[in-house]
C-alpha cells in the first residue's frame, strides 16, 4: 500500500515536471548531436536548420559532433542522454535506417529509443573523383573496376554512413567489387578524395557542388533519378543509361530520446515549419540540389513512420545486395 502510493507520487511527479518544462521550455540552451566530423553534409545541413529554427525558439541551438563508427557512436549516446529536451540527435538514413540490418550488436533501437522530431529535406549522391581521375563516365570506371576486383577503393563517411551504404549498392546493380576505406565523416574523405589518396566516392549533391564548380572534383553521375542540369550541367543520373532504375536519396531530421515531452516535440516542429515560411533560405536549398518536401512529411507522426519504414525496407535492401558489417 505504502509502495503504490510512492510509486503514484512518483509518477505524478515525473508528469508534474514535465508539463512544467514543457510549459517554459526552452530555457536553455539545446545540444543537437551530429555523429560525424564537422564541414561534412550532415552537419552542414544540421548546422544550417539548428540557426533557423533557433531563431524561432529564441534559444541557441549548439552542434556537438561526436563522430565514429557511421554514426551509431553519436546516435547510440543521444539514446542514453535525459529526454529533458535539451539533448538531440541529427539522424540520417544510415545508423537510423540501414543500421539494425547491418550490425549485430547496435546499441540503440531508431524507433524504440527514439521520438521523431520533424525531418529535414532529403539529397541526393553525386559520383565524385580527382580531378587527375583517369575515370571520366561511371562507365569507364565499372569497366576497369571489373577488369581488377578490389584495385579501385571508395571513400566513405563512415561504415554504415550513406556514402558506404550507396557505394555497397552501386558495387552490387554494376557487379563490381571495390575496396572501402572508412573515416569518420564525409569531410576527411573528401580531403583524401582532393588529395587524391582516395579514387572515388559518393557525397551529398549539395556539399559536393562546390568542390566540383570550385575545379577540386570531377562530378561523373548522380544518384538522382533524372539529372540535375542547374547544378551538375552534363553530369547524367545513373538510372539515365548505366544502371536503369537506379535511385538513392539520404533522408536526414531531428530525433529525441524516448520520454521527450510531447510539447517540446511540438514546439520545435512549430519553429522549423515558421523557418521554412522564409523562400528565400528554400530557394537557395534548392539551388544546391536539396529535395523540398511536402510539409506533412516534415511532421512528427509522419517522421517516426518513416523511420520505421525505413529499418524494414533497409533489412530486405541489406540483404539482396549482400550488404554486411560485422
Ligand atoms: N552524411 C554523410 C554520409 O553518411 C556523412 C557526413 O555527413 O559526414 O556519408
Amino acid at each position: 500500500m505504502k509502495i503504490t502510493k510512492t510509486i503514484c507520487a512518483l509518477a505524478s511527479l515525473l508528469i508534474t515536471t514535465q508539463f512544467a518544462q514543457a510549459q517554459t521550455w526552452p530555457t536553455k540552451t539545446l545540444t543537437w548531436i551530429v555523429p560525424f566530423a564537422a564541414g561534412g553534409p550532415t552537419d552542414a545541413m544540421a548546422r544550417d536548420i539548428a540557426d533557423k529554427v533557433s531563431r524561432h525558439l529564441g534559444q541557441t541551438v549548439i552542434i556537438e559532433n561526436t563522430a565514429g563508427a557511421g554514426g551509431t557512436l553519436g546516435a547510440g549516446k543521444a539514446a542514453k542522454a535525459n529526454p529533458d529536451g535539451y539533448t538531440f540527435l541529427v539522424g540520417h538514413m544510415g545508423y537510423m535506417g540501414a543500421a539494425p540490418a547491418l550490425y549485430k550488436k547496435l546499441s540503440y533501437d531508431p524507433v524504440k529509443d527514439f521520438e521523431a522530431v520533424f525531418r529535414f529535406p532529403d539529397t541526393p549522391l553525386v559520383l565524385l573523383v580527382p580531378k587527375t581521375s583517369p575515370y571520366k563516365t561511371a562507365d569507364a570506371l565499372i569497366a576497369a573496376a571489373k577488369a581488377s576486383p578490389k584495385k579501385i577503393n571508395f571513400g566513405n563517411a563512415g561504415v554504415g554512413s550513406t556514402s558506404h551504404l550507396i557505394a555497397a549498392l552501386f558495387e552490387s546493380k554494376a557487379g563490381i567489387d571495390v575496396t572501402p576505406i572508412s573515416y569518420k565523416g564525409a569531410a576527411p574523405a573528401m580531403n583524401d578524395l582532393v588529395g587524391g589518396q582516395v579514387d572515388a566516392m559518393f557525397d551529398q549533391s549539395n556539399t559536393a557542388l562546390p568542390q566540383v564548380t570550385g575545379g577540386r572534383l570531377n562530378a561523373i553521375a548522380l544518384t538522382s533519378l533524372t539529372p540535375m542540369p542547374v547544378q551538375y550541367p552534363n553530369v547524367p543520373a545513373l538510372a539515365e543509361k548505366t544502371l536503369p532504375g537506379f535511385e538513392a536519396a539520404t533522408w536526414y531530421g531531428l530525433y529525441a530520446p524516448k520520454g521527450v515531452a510531447k510539447d517540446v516535440v511540438q514546439k520545435l516542429h512549430q519553429a522549423y515549419l515558421k523557418a521554412l515560411t522564409d523562400k528565400d533560405w528554400t530557394k537557395r536549398m534548392a539551388a544546391q540540389g536539396i529535395n523540398l518536401l511536402p510539409e506533412a512529411q516534415y511532421a512528427p507522426e509522419a517522421f517516426a513512420k518513416h523511420t520505421a519504414a525505413e529499418v524494414d525496407r533497409w533489412r530486405q535492401v541489406a540483404t539482396d545486395a549482400k550488404i554486411q558489417i560485422d
